[in-house]
């Protein structure tokens, strides 16, 4: 907790005085556990919070959660009241939406208004207003009652790469459609992680979405140096459920991929893929008692086994990502093992798992 309080200050630290920072805890938190991490992050001084989904929202205004929550995807029309009536910011992509709603809204008499944040697609290819035209039409629409204009915002999709030439080319369509605004809305927002990170000088808007370095990883993998100090929020550890000693030539788990050549000690973790470590990391390794100690055989659904150096008894901990001794894995690490990113890696954590906070 205190790390993800400190990522915030540290990006909040390096942006124009005034800025804000909506924490991105969509997807349970990028598998960090959506309520205890919006708390937190609440309380290191972000202004509100982003989820994918409305349900997301409602969770958290169930947990007692009162401040800005914008929903970032789509939200059906046919229940974009029940986000009104949760005070829950919505994500509007195109003007048929709009249409609708304020039709629905004057045949159902519906009267709360609707906080509405405007998409814009500045090359990001998946929601969200292309043409200035539409835009200042949307902008009429939202003077209505049942609206509220509350945000105005794009995503980049280049912003972790070295080569800044998409970026750049995003960035001038934003400034086009921003400028040609008469009247901004209180929340103007462009920066995901990757753009408060690298792109600081670049930032015409006064709110930063902060994803995954609220959780410090680096969007961009290895490509680029983190510039800010942002630490690793989370790891994942098990601990050792069954020892045994394993003879020369005997082989382990599915397939019998794995034979010893020796004598060795093994572990069984009661862990596995479907807690989300994947049946692909299977030839990777972990940590015990600050050592590396190499998965034998395939990760199964719920177990796995590890070769250990020497006996360890049943509760021994075990990393999967995180620091043992002065050795540390990553999910950055775990990642580029898996032939994927950081993020898949957290959000594919599953329920099960127990989180715990300290
Ligand atoms: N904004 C939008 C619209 C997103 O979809 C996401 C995540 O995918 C974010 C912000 C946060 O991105 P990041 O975790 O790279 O900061």
């Amino acid at each position: 907790m205190n790390a993800l309080q400190n990522n915030i200050i540290a990006q909040k630290a390096a942006l124009p005085a005034g800025s804000k920072i909506l924490a991105v805890v969509k997807a349970n938190a990028y598998g960090n556990g959506l309520v205890p991490v919006a708390q937190a992050a609440l309380r290191a001084g972000a202004t509100g919070t982003c989820v994918a989904i409305l349900d997301e929202g409602l969770e958290l205004r169930d947990q007692g959660v009162t401040s800005l929550i914008l929903v970032l995807g789509i939200t059906p029309v046919e229940y974009a009241h029940v986000a009104a009536e949760n005070n829950i910011s919505l994500t509007v992509g195109d003007l048929d939406w709009l249409q609708q709603y304020h039709h629905l809204a004057q045949v159902n008499n519906w009267t709360v208004p609707l906080k509405v944040h405007l998409g814009l697609d500045t090359g990001m290819g998946r929601i969200g207003f292309t043409s200035v035209d539409q835009l200042h039409q949307a902008v009429e629409l939202l003077k209505q009652p049942e609206f509220e204009f509350e945000g105005i915002f794009t995503h980049f999709a280049t912003a972790d790469s070295e080569d800044h030439t998409y970026f750049q080319k995003q960035v001038a369509r934003w400034n086009k459609m921003i400028d040609s605004l008469k009247v901004k809305p209180p929340y103007v927002h462009m920066a995901n992680s990757a753009t408060g990170l690298w792109h600081q000088d670049t930032i015409t808007a006064n709110t930063v979405r902060m994803g995954i370095s609220m959780y410090g990883l680096n969007p961009s993998g290895r490509e680029l140096p983190l510039s800010l100090p942002i630490k690793p929020v989370s790891s994942l550890i098990t601990s050792i459920s069954f020892v045994k000693q394993l003879r020369a030539g005997e082989s382990v788990s599915y397939g019998a991929t794995y034979t010893a050549q020796e004598d060795e000690w093994l572990a069984t973790l009661p862990v596995g893929y479907a807690d989300g470590y994947e049946r692909r990391m299977t030839g990777f390794h972990v940590l015990v008692d600050g050592q590396i100690c190499p998965i034998a055989g395939r990760v199964c659904m719920d177990q796995m086994m590890v070769r250990l150096p020497q006996k360890y008894p049943v509760g021994t901990p075990v990393v999967l990502f995180g620091r043992s001794g002065d050795k540390e894995i990553t999910a950055t690490d775990v990642a580029d093992y898996a032939g994927t990113i950081n993020y898949e890696i957290l959000t594919n954590i599953s329920r099960r798992v127990r989180r715990i906070y300290v």
